[in-house]
């Protein structure tokens, strides 16, 4: 009986999600790729974690022996971090993500520095960053957001412009970004930014497991991550802050992170990302990139009057943000979907109307185009054959969604 009931949900799904098409044109084994979205977690991750829930549960803040365990593992993770990016564990913090490490750059430098109230950031950023200077704003600071040029980047010549040391409490920028792939130049603007002593956060959320971070090279003040990322779990993440930083913690209550985080820290999280940090350096980052050159450069043939955004800026080498003119990216996403691909569109669904995505709009892209824009992000267990199998359904789907008028080569 309840066997014959999920048959007949799962019957009633496909259609559902094949529309006009007949069921059987279903691939259900499915290709997954929107990586930039969040990774799949690698099994050695996950085995790490079951262990460290069945046998490692102490609070590491707790002084006995169960409670040291848990410190001791949490700070491997630390040590995986410093070891990964040439710096030094007491200088990570662990946080829930992405999200909070950017909050906590943020929200930690404008206090740590009273009577300086100006942060310049770009209007490229991830909405989290978006978020927590607007309200900044809205409490007195002056937040300047440096525009992007048309290949993505943004200009660190109009960031020094507007980084005055007497007024400015810190620079935020994101360093790839999470829609085009676009990774911006880091390296000069951060030993100016360290020469007028301004406190400088890079949102490397998108960075890690797929170009180098060397922190004994840039010479940055903090530094963003997110596990889920690189295949380790949700809800972990780490901020780096460099010793020398004018920072101060933002979250009140609780000693953790020597002193510089309130909460109890998520040990099987931080065992998962240590895990993920060993997996994800073995990655081949030159293959990524060869096969995700092929699969544009198969796009590219089939329909050539798609276009790669960002294509003349260095980009991350997992990253295609392709743009189908005249083809409505949200359709052509539920299409691939129902095909069994996973893609990521260039618009968001935030009040149940579609907005055009504000990096591809700020890059002097039309609404239209930003519409007709889809993100494909691959990762190192992405199977070739599956790409092929991606670039002649993304045609028929794209001419389907266009109404055959995209010529096909
Ligand atoms: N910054 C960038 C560039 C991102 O891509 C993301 C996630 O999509 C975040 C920040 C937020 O990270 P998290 O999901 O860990 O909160």
């Amino acid at each position: 009986m309840i066997l014959s009931f999920q048959l007949l949900r799962r019957a009633f799904w496909i259609i559902l999600c094949t529309g006009n098409d007949p069921f059987y044109l279903v691939q259900m084994d499915r290709t997954y790729l929107d990586w930039n979205a969040t990774a799949p977690v690698w099994p050695q991750a996950v085995e790490a974690m079951a262990q460290a829930m069945r046998e490692s549960w102490g609070n590491a803040s707790s002084l006995h022996e169960e409670g040291r365990r848990s410190a001791e593992l949490a700070q491997e993770a630390r040590e995986a971090l410093a070891e990964w990016t040439q710096s030094r564990a007491m200088e990570w913090i662990l946080t829930s993500g992405g999200t909070e490490s950017i909050h906590a750059a943020i929200y930690g430098s404008v206090l740590a520095r009273p009577g300086k109230t100006r942060i310049v950031t770009s209007v490229g950023e991830h909405s989290c960053t978006l978020g927590v200077v607007g309200a900044l704003e809205k409490q007195g600071c002056e937040v300047v957001r440096v525009g992007l040029g048309s290949d993505g980047a943004w200009d660190p010549a109009q960031v020094l412009e507007a980084a005055d040391p007497s007024v400015t409490a810190m620079v935020s920028l994101i360093w790839a970004n999470n829609e085009t792939g676009v990774v911006s130049p880091v390296h000069d603007l951060a030993r100016e930014l360290k020469n007028r002593r301004i406190p400088f956060h890079l949102d490397a959320v998108q960075c890690f497991g797929r170009v180098p971070v060397d922190l004994s090279q840039i010479p940055v003040g903090m530094v963003s991550l997110s596990a889920h990322k690189f295949g380790g779990p949700k809800g972990i993440g780490a901020l780096f802050v460099r010793q020398s930083t004018a920072w101060t913690r933002w979250m009140q209550g609780g000693n953790q992170e020597r002193a510089r985080r309130g909460g109890t820290v998520n040990v099987p999280g931080a065992v998962g990302m240590t895990a993920a940090i060993k997996c994800a350096k073995s990655v081949d980052l030159e293959d990524l990139r060869r096969r995700r050159d092929s699969l544009e450069r198969a796009i590219r043939l089939a329909i050539p009057e798609s276009f790669v955004v960002g294509a003349k800026a260095e980009r991350l080498p997992n990253t295609i943000c392709l743009c189908l003119p005249g083809c409505d990216s949200s359709t052509l996403l539920d299409r691939l979907d129902a095909r069994g691909f996973a893609v990521a569109s260039g618009s968001a669904c935030t009040t149940g109307v579609a907005e055009p995505s504000h990096v591809l709009t700020a890059m002097g892209m039309s609404p239209e185009e930003a519409h007709a824009s889809l993100r494909i992000s691959i990762g190192h267990s992405t199977k070739s054959d599956s790409m092929d199998r991606f670039s002649p359904i993304l045609t028929q789907e794209a001419l389907a969604v266009r109404g055959r008028s995209i010529p096909v080569q």
